[in-house]
């Protein structure tokens, strides 16, 4: 047992109850990955590449440092370099959430120009004033985690990946796992008012230029 088992621990729990949850499309499967940083390291949590959520246990988690040396464990996530790319870019994040949620998912083969824009206050407040999507690269490339970097620079918290899945990120796990939830409650309202073919009402400008200043971008 090491000072990181904390964190093992933490990451987990949150992908057990991610994966009980539907969040990463299938439940039996090894679909998406989660990370943490380590507080006054260099280093990150992560979950491991192609293990079944539902057989993971706490020494299967990673230890990983930002040169994507492994510390810890076996073999990290094929996507190892998307966390980092997020965590370089993003001071304020120290959890990232990569999942293949159902609605997200549905939203990222729609080939929607635009971002999904904010449709309630309360979930704009937490996540920003828009949901991004990061254009398609093969999973587990650097071009991909390049999309991914550039993306991520509104500020904003939930992302969907473009024939993939999605990305939420928080201050930590349970923060991000909120934020997931916050994703796919806005992607079946959105998705649900898009096959309606009614006219999508979003939210008033003052209180999206509020949101906006909120996440630091005019
Ligand atoms: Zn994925």
């Amino acid at each position: 047992m090491s000072h990181y088992t904390q964190y093992k621990d933490q990451i987990l729990y949150w992908c057990k109850w991610l994966n009980e949850h539907g969040f990463f499309g299938t439940k039996l499967g090894s679909g998406g990955n989660v990370s943490c940083r380590i507080e006054n390291e260099d280093t990150i949590a992560v979950t491991p590449s192609s293990l079944p959520y539902k057989d993971m246990v706490t020494d299967d988690i990673c230890i990983v440092d930002y040169n994507q040396q492994v510390i810890e464990g076996k073999k990290p996530t094929m996507e190892l370099s998307l966390h980092l790319a997020i965590y370089k870019e993003r001071s304020d994040v120290n959890a990232v959430v990569h999942t293949h949620q159902m609605y997200a998912s549905i939203l990222s083969v729609m080939n929607i120009q635009k971002p999904i824009p904010a449709l309630f206050d309360e979930i704009a407040f937490a996540i920003g004033h828009e949901v991004a999507f990061v254009p398609y690269a093969l999973s587990g490339t650097p071009e991909l985690a390049a999309n991914v970097a550039a993306t991520v620079t509104n500020k904003c918290k939930c992302y969907i990946i473009q024939n993939h899945g999605a990305i939420a990120l928080g201050k930590d796990l349970q923060q991000a796992c909120l934020h997931a939830e916050m994703l796919e409650k806005i992607s079946m309202v959105y998705y649900h008012s898009l096959a309606a073919r009614n006219e999508v009402h979003t939210l008033p400008e003052p209180i999206l230029q509020l949101v906006q200043q909120l996440f630091g971008k005019g």
